[in-house]
């Protein structure tokens, strides 16, 4: 009895986006839900957008030059409301914003398996300087929806990128070749990195080539939002 005198004297959940009631899933009204920049048709290894694909499609990137992660799911585009969410996270430290995102994340990797996750990590000076990490914020959220142990320590960055927007892929690769370290014990065999928003994809494949080198046999990426490079705003 008092658990529904509690429960009707707290707020009905509001969509985050709208204020109309909102499903308790992911905080957004079944409206606002079905309006989100979902992916679509994607690179089955990279989540490349692509004009169309069925299962096994691979982008000309993959083809050429195959990423040393397994593969990286992404439910959306980086297209509004989803940028402007992962914006309110990044630069206003919105918590609110980090937990939606992150529960519709964890929503998109639901049935994936893996032993633990790992925030793509920011550089110690970086992190001094926002005060927190947005991809340990969405990871946090991951790991307790999915019961999954993560892990924000072993996997270091060692050296920042240079912030050159415009800079090609081959570019941000070469700069970010040994920008991750490990320093930790063996990492297990499957794990996945969190991050925010993929991009060109060279922080994931830096990243994972660190994650690899350290002992994990299966990397995956999962991330919020997939922007098709190369103008890119993140990596
Ligand atoms: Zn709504
Ligand atoms: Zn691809």
């Amino acid at each position: 009895m008092w658990t529904r005198i509690v429960q009707n004297l707290l707020p009905a959940p509001r969509c985050h986006l709208c204020q109309a009631p909102a499903t308790a899933v992911a905080a957004l009204c079944p409206a606002c839900a079905r309006d989100l920049p979902w992916l679509g048709a994607a690179c089955t290894h990279c989540g490349l957008p692509l004009a169309s694909a069925e299962e096994g499609t691979l982008c000309g990137t993959c083809l050429a030059d195959p990423p040393p992660f397994d593969q990286a799911l992404m439910p959306f585009r980086y297209a509004p409301p989803i940028d402007r969410l992962i914006g309110a996270l990044k630069f206003r430290h919105d918590l609110a914003a980090g937990t939606l995102l992150g529960q519709l994340l964890a929503n998109a990797v639901a049935g994936r398996t893996v032993d633990c996750l790992f925030p793509v990590p920011l550089h110690p000076a970086r992190l001094r300087e926002r005060g927190f990490n947005q991809a340990a914020e969405l990871c946090r959220v991951v790991a307790g929806a999915h019961d999954t142990p993560w892990d924000s320590h072993s996997l270091q960055r060692i050296r920042t990128a240079p912030t050159q927007h415009t800079s090609s892929r081959r570019e941000r690769l070469r700069n970010l070749r040994g920008a991750f370290a490990w320093q930790g014990s063996t990492p297990p065999a499957r794990v996945a990195l969190i991050d925010d928003v993929m991009t060109t994809g060279a922080t994931a494949r830096a990243a994972a080539v660190a994650l690899k080198r350290a002992g994990a046999e299966w990397v995956e990426i999962w991330a919020v939002a997939r922007t098709p490079p190369p103008h890119s705003r993140n990596v």
